[in-house]
């Protein structure tokens, strides 16, 4: 936040019902505050029903940008005059920006993932790597991976309401990328210890191993695992899941979501204030 707020204070929104757990208000306004910059970020209980007027409103009132969360993120881009590449294979906006009236919609959740892989000096361009998940962070990481240079994804997920989204995914990559997508049923655990063995990067991008998962996991044991195995999550609470405990157990590098959380976060800053987030000042704060 702004150290002191001024008639030259601009405005932020976080835009999502519920939201009011939510750690990003803390988090840019933090980072903007570091900074010194003229800016107050804040929180507002909108749902589908009066994203409309939240969206006219924040044109009026000249905001300079928002982010987006559930249930907007897919319902956004009606409202909005651009998207970004990935917001558009996405069919998700976590971000808008404001140019002077003109609304464009992009989604960092995949860019955030990817920085954190960057962050922790992890490239994953022109390697294979096995992702579980099909709901809004799976999506996110796979196009994102697929649009910086991934050579193949297998994607797996259980067939659930989202395997429709999976199939979907699997279609907008492999017709709009380089990249080779595959999809397969999570209970073809064979396939899943074959795919996991032929890749350099294993994630999970669903919310396994986090409450009301807490604890579990759909690997059945270590062997599907190799120490130069990479194994990363999108949870970061608990810190360290099931998953990432068996997998440091072997020897893997492991990483948890809480890098992905500040990477968007940065990314969406950036898009707004032309400068990352202070990076190391961040991480101190945020404890990673
Ligand atoms: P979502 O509801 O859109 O998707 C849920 C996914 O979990 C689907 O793929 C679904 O099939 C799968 N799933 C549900 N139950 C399962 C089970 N029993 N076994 C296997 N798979 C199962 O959720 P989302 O928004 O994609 O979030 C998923 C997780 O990612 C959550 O834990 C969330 O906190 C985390 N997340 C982290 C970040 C970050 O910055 N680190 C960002 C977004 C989401």
């Amino acid at each position: 936040m702004a150290q002191k707020i001024t008639g030259y204070t601009e405005l932020i929104g976080l835009l999502a019902y519920p939201i009011r757990h939510s750690s990003s208000p803390a988090m840019q306004n933090e980072a903007l505050s570091k900074l010194g910059l003229d800016y107050a970020y804040l929180a507002f209980e909108v749902d589908n029903d009066s994203l409309e007027d939240a969206i006219k409103g924040l044109r009026a009132l000249k905001l300079k940008g928002a982010n987006v969360s559930m249930p907007n993120k897919t319902v956004v881009h009606k409202y909005l005059d651009n998207l970004s590449p990935a917001a558009k294979l996405c069919g998700a906006v976590n971000t808008i920006v404001n140019d002077d009236g003109v609304l464009t919609g992009h989604i960092t959740d995949g860019i955030g993932y990817m920085e954190s892989l960057r962050d922790n000096q992890i490239n994953i361009k022109g390697k294979k790597i096995t992702v579980v998940g099909a709901g809004g962070a799976a999506t996110a990481i796979q196009i994102q991976a697929a649009l910086d240079g991934v050579k193949e994804i297998s994607i797996f997920n259980i067939k659930d309401k989202f395997w429709d989204n999976a199939e979907e995914t699997v279609r907008k990559i492999n017709q709009n990328t380089d990249c080779t997508a595959n999809l397969y049923d999570l209970a073809d655990l064979s396939k899943l210890k074959a795919e996991i063995e032929d890749s350099y990067l294993f994630a999970n991008a669903t919310g396994m191993g986090m409450k009301p998962l807490e604890g579990q996991t759909y690997i059945p044991d270590k062997s599907f695992f190799r120490p130069d195995l990479i194994v990363t999550d999108v949870v970061y609470y608990p810190r360290e899941t099931a998953l990432l405990k068996m997998a440091k157990e072997t020897g893997c590098k492991t990483m948890n979501g809480l890098g992905m959380m500040l990477f968007q976060g940065s990314a969406a800053f950036e898009l707004w204030m032309g400068q990352p987030m202070p990076i190391e000042h961040m991480k101190k704060v945020l404890e990673i």
